[in-house]
Order: C-alpha cells, then sequence, then structure tokens
C-alpha cells in the first residue's frame, strides 16, 4: 500500500519533532496532500491511527486537506486545472496532466505536494 510508505515517513518526522521540542501531547496534524499523489484521505487517517499506537503521538488525530491539481501547458501557455478524466467506474473525477486548451501533455505546478503542514500540540 502507497499510503502506508508515506504514513510512516510522516510519523517518523513528526516523533523526530516531538523528541527535539520536548513536547508531552500531540493534538492533531494537518498535512496537504495533492491530488495527483492519489492517495486517498481515508486510507491516511487510518495508516496513521495504526500507525502511531504504542508511541509518543498516540491519541492525536490526522487533517488531511486536499490541494486541487494546477497545471502549466508550455504549448498553449494555458495556467489552471487539469483536464479531468470521467471514468464512469471511478469514485471521482481523475485529473490527467492533459490541456483543457489544446489537448497536449502540461506541467504539474501544484499537486503532487504531500508535507506536514502544521503540527498542534501541548509542551
Ligand atoms: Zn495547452
Amino acid at each position: 500500500m502507497h499510503e502506508l510508505s508515506i504514513v510512516s515517513g510522516i510519523v517518523e518526522s513528526i516523533l523526530d519533532f516531538v523528541a527535539k521540542h520536548q513536547i508531552r501531547k500531540v493534538l492533531d496534524v494537518r498535512l496537504t496532500v495533492g491530488e495527483l499523489t492519489h492517495l486517498e484521505a481515508e486510507q491516511l487517517r487510518f495508516c496513521y491511527t495504526a500507525m502511531i499506537e504504542q508511541t509518543a503521538i498516540q491519541g492525536s488525530t490526522l487533517e488531511v486537506e486536499a490541494v486541487r491539481a494546477e497545471v502549466n501547458c508550455p504549448h498553449c501557455s494555458y495556467q489552471g486545472p487539469p483536464k479531468y478524466w470521467e471514468e464512469a467506474l471511478a469514485m471521482a473525477p481523475v485529473p490527467t496532466l492533459q490541456c483543457p486548451q489544446c489537448g497536449k501533455a502540461t506541467e504539474a505546478i501544484q499537486g503532487h505536494e504531500c508535507a506536514i503542514k502544521s503540527i498542534k500540540y501541548v509542551t
């Protein structure tokens, strides 16, 4: 599972942070996750809860903030959300890296991120 390795890295850096700053209790952790990562918020939260058991940050919650994809087209200089692939079987429209204007390949300027935005804690 992709989510598992991502969350394990996140948990590791939070534990590091907690140890360095002598934090008593972590309340919640906010993540920003770009939609091009295809990470599922539910899965991330599930992995997080399972992984923090028996650690210094047990009991904290993970908040996932979705970041919409944004692309830049080198062919027609379009900038904005990419073309979405409407798949009948998919739960939600899937972002592609196709330009909605000219149909050529674009470069993502936003949507690949997966980072800790903030950590709420008590010292
Ligand atoms: Zn274009």
